[in-house]
């Protein structure tokens, strides 16, 4: 993907769009995805970088959801067992298999949880990745040595999906592309188009150049999250909200918290939320949290009762108790959960989706989760082409496999560490490797505590739209998730090989560290 040429086939195209697409995380790549291989064609715009939202800021599951099983909502978790099965076949370099252990402290919780992860089994029939047992205490404890041992009766084991949130957005965004869609980033949708009161495209600003433009379409869907009721209410002026978003955090620590490969995953933890600690890239992510928030914003951050909660937490299953000192980045997400009635939690609202037409024909799709992106923009399509009047195509994403496929088998993959990063770019992997080739200096690790190398940079800057230092090290690697302290140590380095991608002055990389260094000092505790 290049982004000059994406511009240019964005704004010199005369012709309305099919379908135009406004928010670049989960949901509208998703949308952006199906729209352009039914062979529709396709433009998405997002504000800043793809999935800077919410999208790069999950728990990183493609789980059925253990908790709606609990909440009775066996419809959603039927769905998302089977996206995630989907998924795993069409995204195995992105996709891997995870055990999680729900570590029993009393008798009951054997048999409790034993017969709900059987029916969590049964309703993943043949797309299940593993069936859920018992396990013994000595059992539990050689597969997390670092549980807390005082009065562990035992263990149940199950299997879900785990992925790199951000990086299978890049991956959906290179698969539209693969398929004919235009997509921009650092673009926002400033206002609607209207012609005869119905919605006929969008004003949008490039925020590199100032530059405005107006982008015509036969019908807009609006895929913002968290923001789209702002989006609503450019169509509606008093339209009433839709979203309620829900403030999740998470914290991040050394894997010797939690060494080994299993997951551990508490059901209900004394407010009757559900807690994990999951390795991830040879850390361990520690989550999360449902806080009702008032206002949708890009870059929210982790309130201090927040992490209180998750230390206090951890430090009651884990033997070695994290402190603030040991946390190596905090970040937080906003669910955009819909809203329902009067509330009295964000936890038990839905988190289905659901797709609205305005009197004038934009289409809003909100709600929904990570897991279930594909049949989210399944609907979305299809309302989208009835309202546009496009001539009718079946979707074909359930077995479209996305950018990067490889593993012909498309069986789910044991968990990866840390230095097997490199198995998310799929066969890119090979151009990577022959970059590397041509220029060894880019081999050299940036980062002796981080996984990624100056190739990655180089290849993020020219083939996937990075266009800052945050968009390299938040998004296209995951350093600054990884350990934000580290990640500020090589803004420099990224900052120098980005500028000379991108052809930017010195002035351009000072303000990129400086930028970063300041966004980064929110991911750091203390
Ligand atoms: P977003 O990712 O927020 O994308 C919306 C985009 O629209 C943004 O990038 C924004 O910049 C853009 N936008 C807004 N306004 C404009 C405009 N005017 N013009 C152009 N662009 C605009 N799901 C799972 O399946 N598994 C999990 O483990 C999981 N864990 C989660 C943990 C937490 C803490 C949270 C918060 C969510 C979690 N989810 C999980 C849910 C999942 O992350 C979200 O449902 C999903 O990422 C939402 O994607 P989205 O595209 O709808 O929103």
């Amino acid at each position: 993907m290049n982004r000059d040429a994406m511009l240019q086939a964005l704004t010199t195209r005369s012709e309305p769009w099919d379908i135009l697409v406004i928010g670049g995380g989960a949901t509208g790549l998703g949308i952006a995805v199906d729209a352009a291989a039914r062979g529709y064609r396709t433009a998405l715009v997002e504000q800043n970088d793809f999935a800077k939202g919410t999208s790069s800021r999950s728990t990183k599951l493609i789980h059925g959801g253990v908790r709606y099983l609990q909440q009775g909502n066996v419809g959603l978790v039927l769905e998302a067992l089977r996206e995630r099965g989907l998924l795993t076949q069409n995204a195995p370099h992105l996709v891997n298999h995870l055990s999680f252990i729900v570590p029993n402290y009393t008798w009951w919780e054997a048999p409790f949880y034993g017969v709900g992860l059987k029916i969590y089994d049964l309703l993943a029939g043949k797309l299940g990745l593993g069936p859920s047992e018992h396990l013994s205490r000595e059992e539990t404890l050689r597969r997390l040595p670092t549980l807390e041992p005082n009065g562990l009766k035992g263990g149940t084991i199950y299997y879900d999906g785990q992925f790199d949130d951000a990086r299978l957005a890049i991956c959906l965004a290179q698969t539209a592309a693969d398929s004919g869609a235009v997509l921009i980033n650092y673009m926002p949708v400033v206002s609607l188009v209207k012609k005869n009161d119905l919605v006929r495209g969008v004003a949008v600003k490039e925020l590199e150049s100032g530059q405005e433009h107006e982008l015509n379409a036969r019908v807009v869907v609006n895929a913002t999250g968290v923001f789209s009721d702002s989006v609503r209410r450019m169509d509606e002026a008093d339209a009433e909200p839709m979203i309620a978003p829900s403030q999740g955090i998470h914290l991040v620590l050394d894997k010797s918290f939690l060494p080994g490969d299993s997951a551990v995953m508490v059901p209900k933890t004394d407010d009757g939320r559900v807690l994990f600690a999951i390795p991830w890239h040879g850390r361990v992510l520690i989550g999360t949290t449902d806080t009702p928030v008032s206002e949708a914003q890009l870059e929210p951050r982790p309130l201090p009762e927040e992490i209180e909660f998750l230390l206090t937490h951890a430090a009651r299953y884990l033997t070695k108790d994290p402190k603030p000192g040991d946390v190596l980045s905090a970040f937080a997400g906003l669910r955009p959960l819909r809203k329902m009635g009067e509330m009295k939690d964000t936890a038990s609202l839905p988190r289905d989706h659901s797709v609205s037409i305005s009197k004038s024909g934009l289409v809003s799709i909100s709600g929904g989760k990570w897991t279930t992106y594909r049949k989210m923009a399944e609907d979305a399509v299809n309302q989208a082409a009835l309202v546009a009047g496009l001539a009718e195509r079946p979707c074909p994403t359930a077995n479209l496999r996305l950018h990067g496929w490889r593993n012909g088998e498309g069986k789910p993959r044991p968990a990866r560490g840390a230095g097997e990063v490199w198995e998310g770019y799929g066969t890119d992997a090979a151009f990577l490797q022959a970059l590397i080739k041509e220029h060894p200096g880019l081999n050299e690790l940036l980062h002796p505590k981080l996984p990624y190398r100056g190739a990655e940079v180089v290849w993020a800057v020219r083939h996937e739209m990075a266009r800052t230092v945050e968009d390299v090290l938040s998004r296209r690697t995951r350093a600054l998730l990884l350990d934000a302290r580290a990640s500020v140590a090589i803004a420099r380095k990224v900052a120098r090989l980005a500028a000379k991608e991108l052809g930017r002055d010195p002035k351009w990389e000072a303000e990129q560290v400086e930028s970063f260094r300041e966004l980064a000092a929110g991911y750091v505790l203390g």
